[in-house]
């Protein structure tokens, strides 16, 4: 086994947008934020779901996409767009960090789906119903507040049908419960919660309970763990804890192949978009959580499903 074996496929960042708001560069290192070419080379993270976000309405999505695209298009930030399954070997081949375009939240897409068709085209290949709101397709588990009993819309349902029937992959973190129930019941492919951890494990509602990761188990799909303290603190859920180590990741990790298995479980860090303890400060950590799971119980064939096979193979199956 090399180093190499271990490369990383990552479920969700939010890089394109906290990049421009922090006035840095991805082709430059940086201490700011979590994640630029430099430290993605160090953390042997290769690939993965780089965000639009906000999706809230058709005008933020044109703008974003637009300047998600000029990002992968500039030869300095050594990226290649993924669009099928084998171009994440052939990115690899070429030393370029594969990108795969992910719309965090729909609420911006048109009742008629015209605009789904247009990205496709133009390289989605992942889509999350909602963020934190509400819209015309489905319920966002809720930042603060009661949680709604509202799930998926007749509109959501066939949003879901619509994805997936072109190939696009459908996310279920951030949907209350009520909406996740309606995907799987909708759903052709195997399901996925790009950034989301184990309820059990840490009481926040942006965590999947129980029998909601087993669902995701029996459609064959996976669930990306996210290192932001608020979701992986086991005390106090949704508070922040710079102190949280390997340990507490692993307590999910554990926790989701106990109740499912090794498939179920994948990386799905939230760089850029959350507080991170400092294990997992930025990106280059990556090599050191796995030799924490290695020391601990977890074989090589066990890091490199999480690493990154778990999501080549979901994806796999969602974008035939
Ligand atoms: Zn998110």
């Amino acid at each position: 086994m090399s180093q190499d074996d271990f490369w990383v496929l990552d479920g969700h960042n939010d890089m394109m947008l906290a990049s421009r708001m922090q006035r840095r560069s991805f082709h430059e290192r940086s201490d700011k934020g979590q994640i630029d070419l430099p430290r993605m080379r160090e953390g042997n993270f290769q690939a993965g779901f780089f965000a639009v976000w906000p999706c809230f309405n058709r005008g933020m999505i044109k703008k974003r996409t637009k300047i998600w695209l000029s990002v992968v298009q500039d030869d300095r930030n050594q990226m290649m767009h993924i669009k099928k399954i084998d171009d994440f070997i052939n990115a690899k081949k070429n030393g370029k960090i594969g990108v795969v375009l992910h719309f965090e939240g729909a609420g911006g897409i048109d009742k008629r789906f015209t605009m789904l068709d247009y990205y496709y085209k133009l390289g989605l290949r992942s889509l999350s119903l909602t963020w934190f709101d509400t819209n015309k397709f489905g319920t966002g588990a809720r930042m603060f507040g009661s949680e709604k009993t509202r799930g998926l819309t007749e509109l959501g349902v066939n949003l879901v049908k619509k994805a997936q029937s072109l190939g696009i992959g459908v996310d279920v973190s951030h949907l209350n419960v009520p909406s996740f129930w309606d995907v799987i019941e909708n759903t052709k492919k195997p399901v996925y919660a790009t950034h989301s951890n184990a309820y059990s494990v840490s009481a926040h509602r942006r965590n999947l309970k129980d029998d909601q990761i087993k669902a995701i188990q029996e459609t064959h799909g996976t669930i990306g763990i996210n290192f932001g303290g608020i979701f992986l603190n086991p005390i106090k859920p949704g508070k922040h804890d710079s102190k949280l180590g390997f340990d507490i990741i692993k307590r999910h990790i554990d926790h989701i192949v106990s109740i499912s298995d090794i498939n179920t479980v994948a990386m799905g860090s939230d760089f850029d978009g959350a507080i991170m303890p400092d294990c997992v400060k930025d990106c280059i950590k990556y090599p050191d959580l796995f030799a924490y799971l290695f020391e601990n119980g977890y074989s090589n064939q066990d890091i490199k499903k999480i690493a990154h096979e778990n999501w080549l193979r979901v994806l796999k199956a969602n974008w035939k």
